[in-house]
């Protein structure tokens, strides 16, 4: 007896079915395109639904297939991911076997936010998409490869960065930058195969020694070398004017250990093997970094004054800072699915929170109200934390931000009020810059005035602003009543 086909097999026929005829620029039948997308997004551990409409995701654009088509036999959701993924996409110019026809970078970027606000697996899709389009750029004209390398290097690149997707980072990256500066990429594709080649010996004598401490204090580990990527070599050694000797992390060795602790042990292993570079230990474990990266880093000199990186996590901080968004995805499938579906954004990863700033921004948009894209791509990529009510709010401030700043976020009047403050339910000072993802109470007293003292207390000019004008207001007040003695002078800034 023939099985039934399975959602995902029915989606593969179906397509192929609606793409019949149709051939890509590289001469192979389109159903080449979206098989790649479906197999990169398998690959990624993402849910079904997310499968099949990318398998799905350019019927709707290029052939006869409707949304409504897709609904009937797939369900709302994979529809509404395919309808995100087209709207994402734009008018072509008519010809069917194109599928790279972009618009300019910032109306991209706009429809791309558009249909962030609906559901972040249409950009994971669409991640997909550009990820199989950028490894067979090959067959396109040499202007369109430009520009959608370009593309890929100024947005999409950055997002991955932004959702912890290193690994997709690295490939579209220098996939992208092959393109836009060829030589360049030649040059320095060169420089680190050198490099490797030259460091391979001793790495190999560093990682027997570490190895063997490691065993020593019986510590379960893997370790491995880690290759550069061209893209962000390029990147530093603009930062650090082109001088290659101020790059330490040419060459780094990834020790994958079991728990926390052992990150630290295995720290302290390597710290007393050889001598670390002063400024140069970083506790991303403790400080996670703004996407949510994990591992400490070390560099350190060996004995024959080799130069080595070493970063040291754990499997699931490994899993995540090469799959990021998607890792979590895998691992929280159900709960996050769910709560997409009921509209609820609150249940992502902390450290994904900035989605919710994107999602608003879509709502504007979409309201047709004006947003300065210049703007809005600083915003995204700077720095923010987003911190929490006990009620749950999400309330983003800038990072180092202070109590009395959420204080005044909230409300003036708690703002006014303010006699103390709980960060993760403990008492805390007013001085504690607050960290992302901690759950942040405002106590308040009636009683309570608001005092200049506090202007050094607080960071956002939002705050600053409110506080300013209370204690005018103070101040004329105690002014209107005879004083009993006089009133020190408010400090102006
Ligand atoms: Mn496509």
């Amino acid at each position: 007896m023939k099985k039934e086909p399975t959602r995902v097999e029915k989606a593969v026929e179906v397509a192929t079915r609606a793409h019949e005829g149709q051939f890509r620029k590289t001469g192979e039948p389109y159903i080449v395109h979206p098989l790649a997308v479906k197999k990169i997004l398998e690959e990624w551990g993402m849910d079904e639904d997310t499968v099949i409409a990318g398998v799905l995701h350019d019927t709707v654009e290029d052939t006869n297939l409707t949304l409504d088509d897709i609904r009937k036999d797939f369900g709302e959701s994979v529809a509404f991911l395919v309808d995100g993924v087209t709207k994402l996409s734009t008018a072509r110019t008519g010809m069917r076997d194109i599928d790279t026809y972009l618009p300019e970078t910032k109306d991209n970027f706009l429809r791309l936010l558009i249909a962030l606000g609906d559901d972040i697996r249409v950009l994971i899709i669409k991640l997909a998409d550009r990820l199989h389009n950028l490894r067979t750029l090959s067959a396109l004209p040499p202007d369109k490869q430009r520009k959608i390398a370009k593309e890929s290097l100024e947005i999409f690149a950055p997002l991955a960065d932004r959702l912890n997707m290193g690994l997709l980072r690295v490939e579209m990256a220098d996939l992208a930058f092959k393109y836009v500066d060829p030589r360049r990429y030649e040059e320095l594709k060169n420089l680190i195969e050198k490099s490797n080649k030259s460091a391979a010996k001793s790495l190999k004598k560093i990682e027997q020694e570490v190895s063997e401490a490691l065993k020593k204090e019986k510590i379960n580990f893997e370790i491995s070398g880690r290759v550069k990527s061209v893209y962000s070599l390029h990147k530093k050694l603009a930062k650090h004017n082109q001088n290659i000797n101020e790059i330490y992390d040419l060459t780094a060795l990834r020790v994958i250990v079991d728990d926390v602790t052992s990150c630290y042990l295995a720290l302290g292993i390597i710290h007393s093997l050889y001598t670390p570079m002063g400024g140069r230990i970083k506790d991303y474990i403790a400080m996670p970094k703004q996407n949510g990266y994990q591992s400490l880093h070390t560099t350190v000199i060996t004995k024959d004054k080799h130069v080595v990186e070493f970063q040291i996590r754990t499997r699931e901080m490994h899993e995540y800072a090469e799959r990021g968004l998607a890792a979590s995805f895998y691992y929280n499938e159900q709960k996050l699915t769910e709560n997409y579906k009921k509209g609820k954004i609150e249940h992502l990863p902390t450290n994904l929170l900035w989605i919710t700033e994107l999602q608003m921004t879509a709502a504007k948009l979409r309201e047709g109200k004006k947003v300065d894209l210049k703007k809005l791509k600083l915003n995204l990529f700077a720095d923010k934390i987003f911190v929490y009510t006990p009620k749950g709010d999400i309330i983003d401030l800038p990072n180092g931000a202070l109590p009395l700043d959420f204080a005044y976020r909230l409300h003036t009047e708690i703002g006014d009020h303010v006699v103390g403050v709980k960060i993760n339910g403990k008492m805390s000072n007013m001085n504690k810059k607050l960290e992302q993802g901690d759950i942040v109470e405002i106590l308040t007293s009636k009683n309570q005035t608001p005092k200049s003292s506090w202007l050094g207390r607080i960071i956002t000019p939002h705050a600053r602003q409110k506080l300013t004008r209370a204690l005018r207001i103070k101040d004329d007040n105690a002014k209107a009543k005879p004083a009993p003695r006089p009133i020190p002078p408010i400090k102006k800034r």
